[in-house]
């Protein structure tokens, strides 16, 4: 039967396809699709783990003592023949032989698919046996993980690696974003999770890969099943399980609409971006990893306005990545852009980015302390001064191959500022030593906590640029959580105070003769573009693939016309409502 269930619309259009289910489990298994030659491999590591706990249990039933209760050696009885059921491993090798998917990947799946046929039982006794099995596969879990991942590499390319040939969409309590990074080149047309907000990092990567995504759907995991057909509904929030023909047909239509805006829209990548009354527009993309630059090139962007390089920390097993790593990486971004600016933003880890996975549901019991007010970003740079000298030696040196410029994530001192100096006078002490070589590089702040966009004026002397950071000026604000879907319907860019912050950072930032810029997911709203540019702002930067549709607005945009729509958003104790008003009678 067709259900539907509502969530947060976090990226746009929509996707069809069987889901894959991701599990949250007690143990922290990888997802990944496995090449066709690789399938026995993890088939035997399957077994092996298997033969392993089978000893296991076994000897711990004989080290029982004799005063032991019957029961126990009765239970683990249990567990060794359920280890060996076949609904257990035969259904286990299934998964990995029809849809490539790594020995834990598989493992986990049947044990969703098993404990559904568990709850559904009427008789309690079987029903309680739904621990056991847990327990069961717990240990076999525990086994392949502690032995270590799969010699097999992940594959996440192409559907002849995968097995099977219907689209595939990715369903899960919450997916971290490093994770999220794992899949950004892989098979899903779609994202669904039941956690998150709609600029949650999770929500930013599924916008970023450009498929479309709900987000905070509560129930999504728990009410569709492993290969279920689904529509993802991003425009609207909605998911939709075992879709009807007529439904079905409903979307392939939207689907195919989409795509031909999606192809009228891809021919105005190299326009240039030019208002009707003449202001020429600078729209620069973000981009997670230096493999993004292409895209954004392809896109038509004249520079990356943010290189969220925290992605290069992420999911590394304390291994983080050393001064040269990190230059190889700017580097390539930079040779990637063929001469345009490439602003990488310092480590920005933290709060729903923790450098190993976590997802922010852990995240939140793990530390129970509000982890977007702690130890992020320049916050976590600064208690790392040699760590951040060497970001910042590679980031000089990344300038030796094309324009640079380097970007401070939530800066909220004005004391964070000289040290922020300091450490750049130290960096660039250091180069000269080692005889490496740079150019002048322009250091900008985002203003992203609104003690920054409060005292713009003083930040500004200090800084060549400032970019605001919507996503987190809207968060600390409003003291909204961006990553949590219960307080997601007060998330509201429009709220006055939020706007009142926008526009004033813009207007002295113009008046004191320095760049500024948006980054945060505003700028790649077509919703605010308009009111964007009413304030003043002529740089916006989004994900390359929001630029054309922005791009498109500007083009119809006349600023002249916009300023009294401006002053009425501005004075209006409703925002949205008096903007779009005046969009009606204007
Ligand atoms: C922001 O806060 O708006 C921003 C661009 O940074 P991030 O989303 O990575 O926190
Ligand atoms: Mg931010």
């Amino acid at each position: 039967m067709s259900i539907q269930i509502f969530g947060l619309p976090v990226s746009r259009g929509v996707a069809i396809g069987r889901a894959v289910l991701i599990a949250s489990s007690r143990v922290d298994v990888e997802h990944y699709f496995v090449a066709a030659d690789q399938v026995e491999h993890e088939i035997s590591r399957l077994r092996v783990a298997r033969d392993h706990v089978a000893d296991e249990i076994s000897t711990l039933k004989a080290d029982l003592p004799a005063e032991a209760p019957p029961e126990l050696a009765a239970l683990l009885d249990v567990h060794l023949m359920l280890l060996h059921d076949d609904t257990l491993s035969d259904a286990t090798k299934l998964w990995i032989e029809e849809r490539h998917y790594n020995a834990e990947w598989a493992l986990s799946a049947q044990l969703e698919v098993l404990a559904r046929q568990f709850d559904e039982m009427e008789d309690d006794y079987l029903r309680e046996r739904k621990a056991d099995i847990e327990q069961v596969v717990e240990r076999l879990l525990r086994q392949m993980v502690s032995t270590g991942r799969s010699k097999s590499t992940p594959a996440l390319g192409g559907a002849s690696d995968r097995g099977g040939s219907d689209p595939l969409v990715l369903v899960a309590s919450d997916v971290a974003p490093a994770d999220m990074l794992q899949f950004k080149r892989s098979v899903f047309m779609g994202f669904v999770t039941d956690v998150g907000g709609r600029t949650s990092h999770t929500a930013i990567v599924a916008r970023s890969m450009d498929v479309p995504a709900v987000v905070g759907a509560r129930e999504a995991s728990r009410l569709i099943r492993q290969d279920d057909w689904v529509v993802i509904d991003g425009d609207a929030g909605v998911v939709v399980v075992d879709p009807s023909p007529i439904v079905l047909e409903e979307y392939r239509f939207r689907q195919r609409q989409s795509e031909l805006e999606r192809a009228r829209l891809d021919r105005l990548r190299h326009t240039p971006a030019v208002t009707l009354d003449g202001h020429a527009i600078e729209l620069l993309a973000n981009i997670e990893l230096p493999g993004d630059a292409p895209a954004a090139m392809e896109a038509g962007a004249v520079g990356v306005g943010l290189f969220r390089s925290e992605f290069l920390f992420l999911n590394r097993g304390g291994n983080l990545p050393g001064e040269e790593e990190q230059y190889e990486a700017y580097k390539e971004a930079v040779l990637a852009m063929r001469g345009l600016p490439v602003t990488v933003r310092t480590v920005d880890v933290g709060a729903d980015k923790p450098l190993e996975p976590m997802s922010s549901q852990e995240l939140r019991h793990e530390h129970g302390l509000n982890p977007a007010l702690g130890l992020r970003a320049i916050r976590w740079s600064l208690s790392e001064p040699g760590m951040f000298r060497q970001q910042l030696r590679a980031i000089l040196r990344a300038s030796a191959h094309g324009k640079v410029r380097i970007l401070i994530p939530m800066v909220a001192h004005l004391g964070e500022v000289k040290l922020i100096h300091e450490a750049l006078a130290r960096a660039r002490a250091q180069l000269d030593e080692a005889g490496h070589a740079y150019t002048r590089v322009e250091v900008g702040a985002m203003v992203e906590v609104p003690a920054a966009a409060v005292m713009i004026d003083r930040f500004l002397r200090h800084f060549d640029f400032v970019s605001v950071g919507t996503n987190d000026l809207i968060q600390y604000t409003l003291a909204i959580d961006r990553a949590d879907e219960a307080v997601s319907h007060l998330y509201d860019p429009w709220h006055p105070a939020v706007l009142g912050l926008l526009n004033r950072t813009i207007e002295e930032s113009r008046r004191a003769g320095k760049p500024v810029s948006v980054c945060g997911e505003m700028a790649g709203d077509v919703a605010f573009t308009e009111l964007l540019l009413a304030m003043g702002l002529r740089s916006f930067s989004m994900h390359p693939a929001r630029i054309a549709a922005v791009k498109q607005r500007v083009l119809r945009a006349d600023t002249r016309m916009l300023s009294p729509k401006l002053r009425a958003a501005l004075e209006s104790d409703d925002p949205a409502q008096a903007w779009a008003l005046h969009a009606a009678h204007g």
